[in-house]
């Protein structure tokens, strides 16, 4: 409460030495922001029109951070427009367009079960500190412009370093900053028009702390999460069957700056985006659960939130990948994923702990690593869902270079022994070879039946590729685990 008082005090002085400047900007809001605002700085704000409780207005950037101040725990709560028009049409839109269902099932557990030991705390860590040693990544700052080049060069190395010449990773320009939004675009064998995205911001700070605004939870976990979500499906030589893309988006902290710039470009080509999830903050273990999703009804999508919770309960539910979760809420412009939601994507967002039991070090000088005790352990279980989001959504091509799939072909492991079927296979004339992850040739087994098992009694715990050939000769791959 006292806080609150002495930062409306300092900002009410700082306002009124501000307007002889007059820089204002067109942006929405919930309606009811803008009526406080308006109540308590007449002159810093114009409301222009106001619609299902939203409103487009024009104020002053100063008074701006009120909104973040008076009621919204995390984002700007507001989003900025580029000119009036754009403001007063946001409020217009018709949301509907764009929403296609996606066909929501869980059957990659093989892949996922796979990859889901491998999101590594460490690497996680590291990351952070590199975001928060560049001081601020406020979008303004030549080292938040700088920031967002690195972030693309190093995507960029990880692609080239796996070999992956599909994979691109591109700046996306805005008008009203110099800072880039990166995308990096792992591209559909089958469906290459159909994306699934996974992003968070890159940039740090706010009004009033541009200078030094370390942001280590806000968003450099978040950033730190993505690139390690990118890394594991590096090592495991990921082809989608869906174009998955990985973006950080510029200039959150001024109004979902470069999100709402990239998801109106996306709806205006008429992109085919299926769903998004942000990553906006994972590494404050703030609530007695570990995920929070937020489940504002008009600004995440319901049925994603749904689809999240399967995941986690497919995946999650027990064991050393447990994950627990909860509902919270978050209101108007609280992260990137309103951005997709008012172009008529669906987005949801899964964060570090329930709204209020979050990081309190957010948008200060003490964001830090340190400040989280110096671990990233509660990031990993985002890197999880993210991982599983991914490839259950965007779906694996392949299962490693030599596979290829097989009408109703399926294995699982059980007991140390190989079960398989071989669906529409003609039985009898198949043969299965087990190699190991070296390519050493393990166990072969002949004139297979429809169904049996292959023993694997003595291999050690690991992963395994058993290729099956057909009558005619013709292979088909798939990896497993021996845990
Ligand atoms: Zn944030």
């Amino acid at each position: 409460m006292k806080k609150f008082y002495l930062l409306l005090l300092v900002s009410t002085m700082a306002v009124s030495a501000y307007a002889q400047n007059s820089d204002w900007f067109y942006a929405t809001t919930d309606s009811q922001s803008a009526q406080t605002l308006k109540s308590e700085f007449p002159e810093q704000i114009q409301i222009l029109e106001t619609k299902n409780s939203v409103s487009a207005v024009y104020m002053t950037k100063e008074v701006s951070v009120k909104l973040k101040e008076n009621g919204n725990l995390h984002g700007p709560g507001y989003i900025f427009r580029k000119d009036k028009n754009s403001a007063i049409g946001a409020i217009n839109k018709v949301n509907e367009s764009n929403m296609k269902i996606l066909d929501f099932t869980i059957d990659q557990d093989a892949y996922v079960n796979q990859v889901i030991g491998q999101p590594d705390a460490t690497n996680i860590g590291n990351t952070i500190v590199t975001l928060q040693n560049y001081g601020t990544r406020f979008n303004t700052k030549p080292t938040g412009v700088q920031a967002s080049y690195d972030i693309k060069s190093w995507w960029q190395g990880m692609a080239d370093d796996a070999g992956r010449g599909d994979i691109t990773v591109e700046a996306f320009n805005h008008g009203f900053t110099d800072q880039i939004s990166v995308i990096l675009t792992i591209p559909g064998s089958e469906f290459p028009d159909e994306y699934v995205i996974i992003g968070g911001h890159l940039d740090s700070g706010d009004y009033w702390i541009q200078n030094y605004a370390p942001g280590a939870d806000d968003n450099g976990s978040g950033i730190a999460t993505l690139t390690e979500i990118l890394r594991v499906l590096l090592a495991n030589d990921f082809h989608p069957k869906r174009t998955v893309q990985i973006m950080g988006y510029a200039a959150e902290e001024i109004g979902l700056y470069g999100s709402a710039d990239i998801a109106e470009s996306y709806a205006n080509a008429n992109k085919d985006v299926k769903s998004v999830v942000q990553f906006d903050m994972t590494n404050y273990n703030g609530s007695a659960f570990d995920i929070a999703i937020i489940a504002d009804g008009a600004y995440t999508s319901g049925v994603l939130n749904l689809y999240l919770i399967d995941l986690l309960e497919h995946y999650n539910s027990s064991g050393e990948h447990q994950i627990t979760y909860d509902f919270s809420y978050c209101g108007y412009a609280c992260s990137d994923h309103v951005s997709w939601t008012e172009n008529g994507y669906m987005a949801s967002f899964p964060f570090e702990a329930a709204m209020g039991e979050d990081n309190p070090n957010i948008h200060t000088t003490n964001d830090t690593y340190e400040a989280m005790g110096s671990t990233a352990v509660h990031s990993v279980k985002f890197a999880k869902l993210g991982l599983e989001y991914l490839i259950e959504t965007a779906k694996v091509a392949n299962m490693g270079t030599n596979d290829t799939d097989a009408p109703n072909l399926m294995i699982a492991v059980k007991d140390r022994n190989l079960i398989y079927d071989l669906g529409n296979l003609t039985p009898y004339t198949n043969s299965v070879v087990v190699f190991d992850a070296a390519g050493k040739k393990l166990i072969q087994k002949d004139k297979l039946d429809v169904k049996g098992s292959v023993s694997l009694q003595g291999l050690p715990n690991g992963f395994y590729i058993a290729v099956f050939k057909d009558k005619d000769g013709k292979a088909y791959s798939k990896k497993f685990l021996i845990k």
